[in-house]
């Protein structure tokens, strides 16, 4: 059965990213109540609140199609990475840092740290180095 809350993140094996703030909460063991604690205090969102009509409108703002693209890029980012070899902490480069900052001034490049989370989720059998 799948919880309300996994509308509200998106599961990256033991850890959940808030589509609201892109916040990482985990979710150890598929356990969603850190999640609904997330939800509750820092968005005011509980069960009841998915079927309010300001909520369906908030879904459809720009909050979500950001967070779909900050998971492309990242993904890209990782597909980059794991390509050609590249040390995580490229995302640590002044010049990447500035190309990525020029395409996209909002965007927030993910940690080294993050970085490598998702580089072996994805991509199990590239170094991480
Ligand atoms: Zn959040």
């Amino acid at each position: 059965m799948v919880s309300w809350v996994w509308k509200h993140f998106e599961k990256f094996g033991e850890i959940a990213k808030c589509k609201h703030c892109l916040k990482k909460v985990k979710c150890r063991g598929g356990s969603t109540s850190g999640l609904v604690r997330h939800l509750k205090f820092i968005h005011h969102l509980c069960e009841k609140q998915e079927h309010d009509s300001n909520f369906q409108y908030l879904l459809q703002t720009k909050q979500i199609s950001d967070s779909e693209k900050t998971e492309k890029v990242e993904k890209l980012i990782i597909e980059m990475i794991a390509q050609k070899h590249l040390p995580l902490n490229i995302v640590e480069c002044e010049s990447f840092i500035n190309l990525i900052k020029l395409l996209d001034p909002v965007f927030k490049l993910p940690t080294v740290k993050t970085l490598k989370l998702k580089v072996n989720q994805f991509i199990p059998n590239i170094k991480s180095e």
